[in-house]
């Protein structure tokens, strides 16, 4: 038997939004690695080892995973969302690149998942229409003077930017600094989104204006997108909520 690494990612929540191949990909694991929570999420079956960790250990279980591999197993290497965005992909390659040369020689692959910004776009309507970037507001891997900074260029260049990691119990104060950036260069009537646990029963979903946004309403499961400046609601009959949209073209509606 060869050994084989795939770095899966579980999407944001329920199984409808894992592709058919992760699904695969973990049917076929003899050894499944990662943070505990999600290697939790998936049962119990014969001839397969959970291999559960702590949430700080990245590159320790990326380097226990290419060894499982190196051993011959199939290993599967979970995180939620998208692999590729603020996980394990990126340990595993960290690993990689530090470690023995024969791992080079192994067949690693990344299957792709529902990343949260996508899952909670696609639940408010369109609010990353425009262009748009990413960021983590974590600082336990670079330091918070490089996060203000990028912030305020991202605002400066009016893109919509995805907060992962908004706030956390270690880390209480990132997301409040982070918003008085974001009311220095957005307008009071400017848009703030936060997505909670989206694609899970405990989904919530909140349209904010930079003026009255508040910390304390995100936690760790929360994705916050902070609006262009074009960014807009389509208001809704009934007290729904409105629908968001950041067109893809400036200036008037067509
Ligand atoms: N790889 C993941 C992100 C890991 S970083 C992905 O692609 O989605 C962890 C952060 O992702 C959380 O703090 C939160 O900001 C965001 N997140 C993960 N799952 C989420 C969900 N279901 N709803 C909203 N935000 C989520």
């Amino acid at each position: 038997m060869t050994g084989r690494l795939t770095i899966i990612g579980l999407g944001p929540g329920g199984p409808d939004w894992i592709t058919p191949a992760a699904t695969r990909a973990l049917d076929e694991a003899t050894d499944v690695v990662g943070y505990g929570p999600y290697v939790d999420r998936l049962p119990d079956r014969p001839g397969r080892t959970k291999h559960a960790s702590d949430n700080r250990v990245e590159l320790d279980r990326s380097r226990h995973a290419l060894t499982l591999a190196a051993e011959g197993r199939r290993v599967a290497v979970v995180s939620g969302g998208d692999p590729g965005v603020f996980a394990m992909a990126a340990a595993v390659f960290e690993a990689l690149e530090a470690g023995d040369q024969a791992w080079r020689a192994l067949d690693i692959r990344v299957e792709p998942g529902i990343s949260a910004m996508l899952a909670a776009a696609a639940r408010l309507g369109a609010p990353l229409g425009g262009d748009f970037c990413a960021m983590s507001l974590s600082d336990n891997l670079k330091p918070w003077e490089v996060v203000e900074k990028r912030l305020r260029l991202a605002l400066e260049a009016d893109l919509a930017v995805c907060l992962y990691n908004p706030i956390s119990k270690a880390r209480p104060w990132q997301l409040g600094r982070a918003f008085e950036i974001v009311r220095e260069i957005r307008a009071p009537e400017h848009f703030i989104l936060l997505a909670r646990a989206v694609g899970r029963p405990d989904e919530r979903l909140t349209i904010r204006t930079v003026g009255e946004v508040r910390a304390e309403e995100a936690d760790m499961a929360t994705l916050v997108i902070i609006g262009a400046s074009t960014t807009r609601l389509i208001a809704r009959p009934d007290g729904e909520r409105p629908w968001v949209l950041t067109p893809r073209s400036y200036g008037a509606p067509a």
